[in-house]
């Protein structure tokens, strides 16, 4: 076979694929009359499945079953399939998470009203309450956690257990007020056996913490613990290494800094906990 052909037939064999053809049939047209107006189509040589297209578009082929109707003629090819190419479904209704359209900013109220008996995500069926969030509506300084653990499961409200405790008191040790700030969490159901919540947990959670924020228009936004840095900030990176910074977040400021619950853990680290804490209030009594 000629180069140019043996190339011209593959671009064709590569054409049809990418159409989704990949079965071919082969006439013997050896003693075929040529087709009206294709007086100069040469037969394939034998061995080849196909030949080449008279023309940029192939001509509408005949199927093999049909091939005894057709004309004495050059061979074709079987007719491309036609392959609607639809989006997958959405796996979440986007108008779920929406915001209403609205002329001024969003209260906490609307979000929470919006937010209703939420089965969004598939912690809904092992929770006991949505803990939205709580605090002053506000706030310069807004906490925003992981999930609620099994205390604010019961209470619906955040940062009631030990770790809220913790909490608590590391504001007291620096001269903050829990009823100032705006304290709640990445998603707002209980992850069984307080897990880590999982990607689709946050996704389907998350807008309702923007809004939470878009809200509250807070001074700083303070991330505790990694998945809550990971959803605000989108750093990936350790918590231990990137804690104690400021970050630039839709206009605000934000700080990571460990979640209670690993100082619960770790003791030694409460000093780091109460570092970050002390620049959180050099913060706000800086002049906005
Ligand atoms: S975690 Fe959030 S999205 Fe999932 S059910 Fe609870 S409120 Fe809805």
């Amino acid at each position: 076979m000629e180069e140019t052909t043996r190339k011209e037939l593959a671009a064709w064999l590569e054409f049809y694929q990418e159409l989704g053809i990949e079965s071919f049939y082969r006439r013997d047209f050896s003693n075929a009359a040529p087709l009206a107006g294709h007086g100069k189509f040469k037969a394939p040589p034998a061995e080849m499945p196909v030949q080449k297209a008279p023309s940029p578009m192939p001509a509408m082929p005949a199927r093999k079953s049909a091939a005894s109707s057709v004309p004495a003629g050059p061979p074709v090819i079987a007719p491309p399939a036609v392959q609607t190419i639809r989006p997958p479904a959405p796996t979440f209704n986007l108008f779920e998470a929406a915001p209403a359209p609205l002329s001024g900013p969003e209260t906490l109220e609307q979000i929470r009203q919006d937010l209703g008996d939420c089965r969004r995500c598939k912690l809904a069926p092992t929770r006991k309450t949505i803990v939205f969030g709580e605090g002053n509506s506000h706030a310069e300084l807004m906490f925003i956690g992981e999930g609620p653990g099994a205390d604010e499961d019961e209470q619906g409200l955040p940062f009631v257990g030990r770790a809220g405790k913790l909490l608590n008191r590391m504001m007291d040790a620096v001269g903050l007020k829990r009823a100032d700030a705006y304290i709640c969490n990445v998603v707002k159901c209980r992850p069984p056996g307080n897990r880590t919540p999982e990607k689709d947990e946050v996704d389907a959670c998350s807008p309702f913490l923007y809004r939470q924020i878009e809200s509250l228009k807070p001074r700083l936004i303070c991330c505790l613990g990694a998945p809550a840095v990971r959803t605000v900030l989108g750093i990936k990176e350790g918590i231990t290494k990137i804690r104690g910074r400021f970050y630039d977040f839709a206009g605000t400021k934000a700080l990571a800094t460990v979640h209670p619950a690993y100082v619960l853990r770790n003791p030694r680290e409460e000093k780091i906990l109460r570092e970050d804490f002390e620049k959180i209030r050099d913060f706000l009594r800086e002049a906005p």
